[in-house]
């Protein structure tokens, strides 16, 4: 017989929320060993004894068979005489100590759950709330570290003796599943007419609400990280209304589908992108329309979902809520977050009156608080790897390994656009969930709070703080204000740094294009190629600059940087222009735009590629105004023809690109779709030509490569020359990935003695 051993095992990573303990528990009682597993603000730790053989099998099992979402980032191991244990318990969590362990993200429905819920011999049959160590709302519900009930929206709500059965029994797969709740004891779902008189509560309240969307009624439904607005997506005249209600004409809906059998109805889907869609995330997919079969009985109301542009967004019912509504309502729900323009979505019933009293007709809600809103996650694929348009539930805050140690602890405060903040520690760097738009005021308060939010869960205090070197960014005034030592990188820069963190690179030769970024010679940038060593970085190349004419207007009337360029092609017999963008301005209003062109005022320069995109789109595709961001560049992905494989020429005088004369070949080219595509085609050769002779890992960052034809083309092209390059994976291309490469920027500058 063996000697009999004590080990004290320390885990850091994520082992709280899904279901660790238990796990530990199960396998030390199977096999026989004797000792405790408990919680801390570090991670977990398990003092176990008996004899050294089983004590072996029990570390590899621990590996081997850890639960689905658990991740260990650190274990120590430290050996002990033995203490005598009698059993194996699991001890209350301790509260003491420095905070190691992790925010959870949401997860979606289990299969397990899944099972019970359709069972109707199951006590939690059609229970809208149903979870368990694998499953449930975790990130949206949490206040404080461990992840203890008491820290969560779920303490209001007293366990009733069953749930608390399971919730005390090792063997249950619900032991201390926090959120733990049946119909006797969980939160409550209701069906709620505008002014609050509830209508039905539990599965009726499900089946009233399908009834009511199946009767044209636009519902507002309270999901995991907010309210929703739904409505049927197989009506065109339901669509239009709540494009009506919401203000919002053209930009794309998501739909919520039950089945992958029906989502293959009406979207070409490819395994990857199935397994996205199944995926514990449950994000939106953006997947290419299908063009219906001319008999076809079903199919959603593609062109008032998604006008003009050839992909739109699907996603899976991922909580227990959505799956009941998706199988009692059998049709496929167009689901929009419950807000005006770019404003966060509401989180509760109050909110939501306040804020879109006129938008929805029924609320879907329940008494279980919001603590952390959170959006949908948004993705697609490109060259068979999922790339994040929106990385919010399913994904954040989940932490992000960084390549390298800190020494100093940081929090990044991204981008005045689609912002997302971090902090980073060690080798860790946690990323809030997609904030939003800063220009708006009920988003910038929601800014504030998830800095203070993940301030306070890790206890943190930054050394240095990093923000954008942009001089008029709203959060300058707040930045200051924190009284931290502040750091400043250039916009463009901190994009390739996003990428090359991801793939722990030290240098890189960076293309980075997208809508705006401040340049260090004070004009716009956004078409730049950028040459990066050792924390320092050289601008190389750059896009020829045109003028913004009406500066931000220019950016929501696309017309205006057309007109810009005519100006700057034809001068002086601008009334050409008055053919080339038919009824795009008034006689008078071309002559104020015209003397504004020509004494720069308000009209700074810009060599941003996202308004080359812009300018295509008003000559080519009659976009004047823009209903939302990227519109240009996605509707301009849906006249591609890849058939056609010419390009423009173009030449470069020293480091700008002379890209203007290419608007005139395009224009005498007659053919629109044909100029369109060699538009495409001669961006990607513009990214090959740049890279030839490069003898560095070659980087893509910025909002512009979120443009899938754009992408295929230069990945195409790459590939087939065996260039090495490097795409975001882990955050957005566009600014919601900023942050990340904030930190790496400040890691490095630190390295050289800053
Ligand atoms: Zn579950
Ligand atoms: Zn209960
Ligand atoms: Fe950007």
């Amino acid at each position: 017989m063996s000697e009999i051993l004590r080990l004290i095992i320390e885990i850091q990573g994520t082992v709280q929320g899904v279901g660790f303990r238990p796990f530990v528990f199960r396998l030390a009682t199977l096999l026989d060993l004797k000792g405790y597993v408990t919680n801390n603000k570090s991670g977990a730790t398990i003092e176990i004894e008996g004899s050294s053989e089983l004590l072996d099998r029990f570390l590899g099992r621990l590996y081997l068979q850890k639960p689905q979402h658990a991740n260990y980032l650190k274990i120590s191991l430290q050996q002990k005489e033995p203490f005598g244990y009698f059993d194996f318990k699991i001890k209350e969590s301790q509260q003491d100590g420095e905070i190691k362990v992790h925010l959870m993200p949401d997860i979606s429905i289990c299969q397990n759950c899944l099972k019970e819920l359709k069972n109707p011999k199951n006590r939690r049959f059609n229970y809208p709330f149903i979870n368990c160590t694998d499953c449930g709302p975790r990130y949206s519900i949490i206040k404080a570290l461990p992840y203890d009930r008491i820290n969560t929206s779920m303490a209001n709500f007293i366990m009733c003796p069953n749930c608390k059965k399971e919730y005390e029994n090792p063997k249950d797969r619900r032991f201390h599943a926090e959120p733990i709740s049946c119909p006797d004891c969980g939160p409550r779902l209701m069906l709620r007419k505008k002014d609050g008189t509830i209508l039905a509560t539990g599965f009726d309240a499900i089946k009233g609400a399908a009834k009511l969307i199946k009767r044209d009624n636009i519902l507002a439904i309270k999901g995991i990280g907010g309210f929703h607005l739904v409505c049927d997506a197989t009506k065109s005249l339901t669509v239009n209304k709540l494009r009506q209600r919401k203000r919002r004409i053209l930009k794309p809906f998501a739909v919520m589908i039950g089945t992958i059998s029906e989502a293959l109805k009406c979207a070409e889907i490819s395994e990857l992108e199935k397994d996205l869609l199944n995926s514990i995330e449950r994000p939106i997919v953006l997947l290419k329309k299908r063009k219906p079969h001319r008999l076809e009985k079903f199919c959603i109301a593609c062109d008032c979902i998604a006008p003009g542009i050839d992909t739109f967004g699907l996603f899976m019912p991922y909580s227990p809520i959505h799956k009941l509504l998706c199988d009692a309502i059998k049709i496929p729900l167009v689901v929009t977050s419950a807000n005006i323009s770019e404003e966060p979505l509401c989180k509760d019933f109050d909110e939501l009156c306040k804020r879109l009293e006129d938008v929805f007709d029924y609320v879907l809600d329940y008494d279980r608080e919001i603590i952390n809103p959170v959006d949908d996650s948004v993705v697609f694929v490109l060259d068979d790897k999922p790339v994040f348009i929106r990385r919010a539930r399913g994904y954040a805050p989940a932490p992000i390994r960084l390549p390298t140690k800190l020494e100093k602890k940081i929090l990044a405060l991204g981008a005045q656009q689609k912002n997302s903040i971090a902090i980073a520690f060690d080798d860790l760097a946690i990323l809030s969930p997609h904030i939003g738009d800063l220009d708006n005021l009920a988003t910038f308060d929601r800014f504030c709070k998830n800095i203070e939010m993940l301030r306070e869960i890790y206890e943190f205090t930054p050394d240095l703080v990093v923000i954008d070197k942009h001089p008029n960014y709203i959060y300058r005034k707040y930045a200051k204000e924190l009284k931290f030592e502040l750091l400043e990188l250039q916009h463009h820069y901190a994009h390739a740094l996003s990428v090359m963190c991801e793939y722990g690179l030290n240098e890189a030769f960076a293309i980075t294009w997208d809508g705006s970024g401040y340049g260090d010679d004070g004009t716009i940038w956004g078409g730049e190629f950028l040459d990066i060593k050792k924390g320092d970085y050289k601008r190389v190349l750059s896009f020829d600059t045109f003028r913004l004419l009406g500066g931000e207007a220019a950016i929501k009337e696309p017309k205006r940087v057309a007109l810009s360029i005519l100006f700057d092609l034809f001068g002086d017999d601008f009334f050409i222009i008055n053919e080339l963008l038919p009824n795009g301005f008034k006689e008078d209003e071309l002559k104020v735009l015209f003397l504004m062109h020509k004494n720069g005022l308000n009209s700074p320069y810009t060599s941003s590629v996202g308004r080359i995109f812009d300018i295509v789109g008003a000559l080519f595709g009659s976009i004047y105004e823009c209903s939302y961001e990227g519109e240009c560049g996605m509707r301009l992905e849906a006249m591609y023809d890849s058939e056609c494989n010419d390009f423009y020429d173009y030449d470069i005088d020293g480091f700008r690109i002379l890209f203007k004369p290419i608007f005139l070949k395009m224009i005498e080219e007659k053919d629109i779709i044909r100029s369109v595509s060699k538009f495409f085609n001669t961006l990607a050769k513009i990214v090959f030509d740049s890279i030839k002779d490069v003898n560095k890992p070659i980087v893509l960052s910025g909002g512009v490569f979120q443009n899938r034809v754009l992408c295929k083309k230069i990945i195409e092209l790459l590939k087939e020359h065996k260039k090495e390059f490097y795409i975001h994976q882990k955050v957005p291309p566009n600014d919601g990935g900023i942050s990340l490469g904030q930190i790496y920027g400040a890691h490095f500058l630190s390295l050289n003695g800053d």
